[in-house]
């Protein structure tokens, strides 16, 4: 830029060039939507469908279908019985529904339970991943969940394929 370029822009002669303007985004809209509505009585949708490396919510143009809604109301419902389980504290999600092709750039395991809905991923303040999954492992029958054995990790995860074991090793 010229000394005389930047005296205009002092000035405020010059526009503003138009790749600064930044315009709304879509998916803005859908996140707005989905955010304040719950899935269960303590949980959002927001919180079922957020991605965190893309930083935003899934959406139907990633593959979101009503039958992976209906596996993450599920999920979302067994994981209200362990929050009440040890003691009502609140549980942080930290992943749950996975488009394909997010997983992938994650590097999440091919036939992951988390692309179909039926995983969720989460820690509780005040209480280590270890101790939740040892205060777990005896009651996965009644919950009908699987769980990683993923000793020293800070998530815990959860999900409702039928395969067994149930408690088993990544
Ligand atoms: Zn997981």
């Amino acid at each position: 830029m010229t000394r005389l370029g930047d005296a205009l822009i002092k000035a405020g002669i010059f526009v503003k060039p138009q790749e600064d303007i930044v315009k709304p985004q879509e998916d803005v809209v859908i996140e707005q939507e989905i955010d304040n509505t719950h899935i269960t009585a303590h949980f959002t949708w927001k919180e079922a469908l957020f991605l965190p490396t893309w930083n935003r919510v899934a959406n139907e143009n990633d593959g979101l279908s009503q039958e992976i809604k209906t596996n993450l109301i599920d999920i979302f419902g067994i994981l209200e019985k362990i929050r009440s389980l040890l003691g009502n504290r609140p549980i942080s999600v930290h992943c749950a529904y996975r488009p394909s092709k997010y997983n992938s750039v994650i590097g999440g395991a091919t036939r992951s339970a988390h692309v179909q809905g039926k995983a969720v991923d989460f820690s509780i303040a005040g209480i280590s991943c270890d101790e939740v999954r040892a205060i777990l492992v005896p009651r996965l029958d009644e919950l009908m969940i699987r769980m990683e054995k993923l000793n020293g990790s800070n998530w815990i995860h959860i999900d409702t394929n039928k395969t067994r074991p149930r408690y088993f090793i990544p």
